[in-house]
């Protein structure tokens, strides 16, 4: 069956044609510019292809609510010019076919889960640390949804006591995006991550506040793995600190068999930077089998 998916990213559209087993046959990226010019170009390479479906991840926030008015709009994003609006119901009209839509890391976090490292598990986490911080949750073998879609990324924590950066997130300041995304360690330490590799006192700031945020998914979502991608995590050194991280903050309350074994509990994505698309075909693959049960 042939399968179309989109990765909406702020900066590119990756446009893909692929299967139900994951596998990518072909793709196309394509600069995000305003809707009146990108989508144009979404439509008509995806118009020729005999797709069964499509599965979108999104950058948002989106409106996932199917009883909403707006579902399928980009909601109060900034970037202005995609604000509010409906990419499902013009790919609906379009194409005709079923549209699965979700965010761009519930994209990844299903790839992960679907045909990745967290293959099998009924519960598991997925977390971007880029320009942004994002989450995306698999509890009993699905997406965690709600009332809209979680935000893991703007989690607030507590500072760490040598460090009086103000934060960058506009509406928390010292939320984990405000605290350790990209342009916070940039603005924090005034030069990109990437040139700060070689001061450990930055890398082990990052490993403390992200190990903040996963103690406290561990502790509320209980997830069977934890899988980090982004940005970020290129610095190789970071992982086995925030493991160490994670280790010393839990203090051993949690005893079980997954957290004995940390370099297997939070892991690097598995799929070659292909766990957003291979989620989004896989979204398009969930739809179709929801619209045909009927
Ligand atoms: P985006 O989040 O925009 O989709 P990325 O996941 O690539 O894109 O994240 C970009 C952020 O990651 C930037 O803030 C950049 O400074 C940071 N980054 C990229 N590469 C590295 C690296 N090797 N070391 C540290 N930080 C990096
Ligand atoms: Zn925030």
């Amino acid at each position: 069956m042939r399968l179309g998916a989109l990765e909406a990213g702020g900066t590119k559209m990756v446009c893909a044609i692929g299967n139900e087993n994951g596998e990518i046959l072909e793709r196309i990226s394509i600069p995000t510019e305003a809707p009146d010019i990108t989508m144009p170009k979404l439509i008509s390479y995806f118009a020729d292809k005999e797709i069964e479906a499509l599965g979108i991840g999104c950058f948002g926030p989106i409106d996932l609510n199917r009883d909403s008015d707006t579902y399928g709009c980009i909601t109060t994003t900034p970037k202005l010019a995609w604000k509010n609006y409906n990419i499902v119901k013009m790919f609906q009209e379009a194409l005709n076919v079923p549209i699965g839509f979700d965010t761009d890391v519930n994209g990844s976090a299903l790839g992960e889960a679907t045909w990745g490292i967290s293959k099998g598990l009924e519960s598991s986490m997925y977390i971007t640390i880029g320009t942004g911080i994002g989450t995306g949750i698999i509890t009993n073998g699905k997406l965690l949804h709600g009332m809209l879609h979680p935000e893991g990324g703007h989690l607030l924590l507590s500072r760490h006591p040598n460090d009086s950066f103000e934060g960058t997130c506009p509406y928390h300041k010292t939320c984990l995006e405000g605290l350790a995304s990209g342009p916070a360690i940039e603005a924090r330490w005034g030069e990109k991550g990437i040139q700060l590799a070689e001061r450990r006192e930055v890398w082990e700031l990052e490993a403390y506040y992200i190990a903040q945020a996963l103690v406290d998914y561990i502790m509320v979502l209980s997830p069977q793995r934890i899988v980090i991608g982004g940005g970020v995590t290129h610095q190789e050194h970071l992982m086995p600190l925030i493991r160490e991280e994670v280790k010393r903050q839990l203090a051993g309350y949690i005893d079980t068999k997954e957290l004995l074994n940390m370099d297997e509990y939070v892991v690097l994505p598995s799929l070659n930077d292909n766990q957003g698309i291979m989620g989004a075909l896989k979204l398009g693959l969930i739809e179709y089998q929801l619209e045909k049960k009927g």
